[in-house]
Formats: C-alpha cells, structure tokens, sequence
C-alpha cells in the first residue's frame, strides 16, 4: 500500500541579528525541523534581508515532503518600526533600515510577525524557557549590540514604536563622552557591545601607563576583539585585567539599572558575550546587589542558548502576544 505523507504544520522563525541571519522551520510542538545560519547582508536596499529570507525559507520548506506554512516569527536587531514591521536607523547594520513584514507578508502569503529580538527572547523564556511560571522577566542580550525583552506583570512591554526596552542605550558613562552607534553619547552599548569592546580598549590603551602587554599592544592597534580580550584575561594580562575590570562594573550598573527599572523576579541573559565567557558572567552577576535598590531578582544565562531568540520568534509566530496583535494586524 502506499504510504501518503501527512501534512506538517510549520512556522517560520527569523533571527535577524547584526552578525548571523538564523532562519529555521519549526513544528506547531515547538521543535526545530531544519535550521540554516548564514551571515546577516550588510548591503543592498530595504528588500535585501527579507529576500535572503525567502530564499532560505523556501530552501527549508522543500525539504519536507508536505509542509504547511502557518505563519512566521521575527526577532530582528532594532530599532523598529513596529506598526509596519520594519527597523530603521539600526545602529549595528549598515544597511540601517530595511522591510520585514510586507514583503514576508507578500512573499509567503501568511501572517507574519514582527518584534525586536529580545522581545522575541522574553517571549520564549516566558513560555517555555526560564520564565514559565513567573510574571516579570527581563531577558537581556550582551552581543554586538545590548538589549532587552521586558513583560511585567504578564504584560509584554513594547512602547509606541516596538522600543519601550532599549536598555543599551541607558547612560553608563556621563563623563568619558563616547559617541553610540546610535548618535548619543556615553551609553552601555558604546562602551560593553562586542562592536564597542575594540574602541574602549583603543582610548584605554591611548592613556595607558601600565605594562606593555601583548593585550595593551593588539588594543592601541585597535584590533583588540572581544575573544581576544577575554583569552587575555584568563591568561593574566594586566592591561586586559584592567579593561574587563571595567567592563564588568559598565555591564554590572547596566543590569541593575534594568532591576532597578522593571523589578523583574528573573533576568536572563544571553547573547554571544555572554554565552562564550560564563565566568565573567559570574564576575557580573556577583557585583549588580551594589547597585540595586529594589529586592534582587534570580540571575541567570539563558537555558534557552544561541536559539533563544530564534525560538522566541517561532512562539511569537504560533501564540502572538495580545499587546503585538493590537499593533501589528494581519488581515
Ligand atoms: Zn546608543
């Protein structure tokens, strides 16, 4: 008898981050079919992400005798504009704006879905990571760029332009002036993003008097990249002591500024920084009580790892969030 292939209801989940594009078909259980990761493009015009989108969609959907496209998810590196679905003016892109949702929408002819990468990071901690079962989690990332994912009291916060949880652009530093990506002056992500590290280590290293390390050296050529600095660190450099002893008060102050804001009872955080160096995560973690007024909530990195925001985005595509529906229509 012939064996007729049962039809296999899927999403699509997006993670547009400033480094890797992660484009991956789910099932309605929540496991990832088939996943492809290629780097996010950096040139073109406002069509060229969503049709390297369609273009690995469709790859994953032919791989699966009969599959259903439901809807798609996408956590994208913001600014956005959530009500049309599309980033402007992002510091960590080249490109700086570019459609999502309509051309998705079209292409594929199914609802698409579109969020700032950390909301679609809260949004699966929330549902099946380390926030199930509690009201307030913050999801936070420390990668190219700084952000955050916010749902107090059960409610996803998203702000008038899908923004409410820039939390990377909070000021850490009023003194040593340094331009944003984003045009402001002294903010976390200018000093602690995987992009900022190299410049903090090359105006560090410009007034150095310490030693002259091989760190130190790498840093005033300023090719000092984030891994560098951490295996320097571990191998007892004393210039890159220094510049992650700071870094680990900058990130301290940023986190607990975050508690200080949302008074969450968990805060997860992922992101390539943090995911690659859990000790000095650790170092972090230990020093955020200093600054914190309101009663500390659980610190952890995220369970949910390199995907987590790629499965927030499948989440966001199979249960979308009340307060996301209300901005975003899909008729
Ligand atoms: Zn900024």
């Amino acid at each position: 008898m012939l064996e007729v292939a049962k039809v296999v209801e899927t999403v699509l989940a997006v993670d547009v981050g400033a480094t890797n594009l992660r484009v991956a078909l789910f099932d309605l259980g929540g496991n990832i079919l088939h996943k492809e990761v290629v780097r996010t493009p950096t040139a073109g015009d406002d069509y060229t992400i969503a049709r390297e989108i369609y273009r690995i969609g469709n790859k994953l959907l032919g791989r699966i005798s009969k599959a259903r496209l439901m809807s798609i998810g996408v956590g994208t590196i913001g600014p956005l504009d959530i009500r049309k679905g599309e980033v402007i003016n992002a510091p960590n892109n080249p490109l700086r704006r570019f459609k999502l949702k309509e051309p998705l929408t079209r292409m594929f002819n199914v609802s698409t879905y579109v969020v700032n990468d950390c909301v679609a990071a809260v949004w699966g901690e929330y549902l099946v990571g380390i926030g199930r079962g509690y009201s307030n989690i913050v999801y936070i990332t420390l990668s190219t760029g700084i952000g955050a994912g916010v749902i107090v009291d059960n409610h996803l916060l998203l702000g008038k332009n899908g923004n409410a949880h820039e939390v990377g652009h909070i000021v850490i530093d009023f003194k040593r002036r340094i331009r944003c990506g984003c045009g402001g002056l002294g903010h976390w992500e200018s000093i602690a993003s995987g992009s900022a590290i190299p410049r903090y280590a090359l105006l560090r290293a410009r007034k150095w008097r310490g030693e002259n390390t091989d760190a130190f050296k790498k840093a005033l050529a300023g090719l000092l990249r984030p891994e560098d600095l951490f295996s320097f660190w571990r191998n007892g450099d004393t210039f890159a002591r220094s510049i992650v002893r700071d870094l680990i008060e900058v990130n301290a102050a940023g986190i607990a500024s975050v508690i200080n804001v949302y008074d969450p009872e968990v805060v997860s955080v992922g992101g390539s920084i943090a995911l690659k160096n859990p000790d000095f995560m650790k170092l972090i973690f230990k020093n955020v009580r200093r600054y914190v007024t309101n009663r500390m909530p659980k610190l952890t990195l995220t369970p949910l790892g390199d995907d987590a925001v790629l499965i927030g985005a499948a989440y966001i595509a199979m249960r979308p969030p009340k307060e996301l529906l209300k901005l975003q229509c899909n008729s």
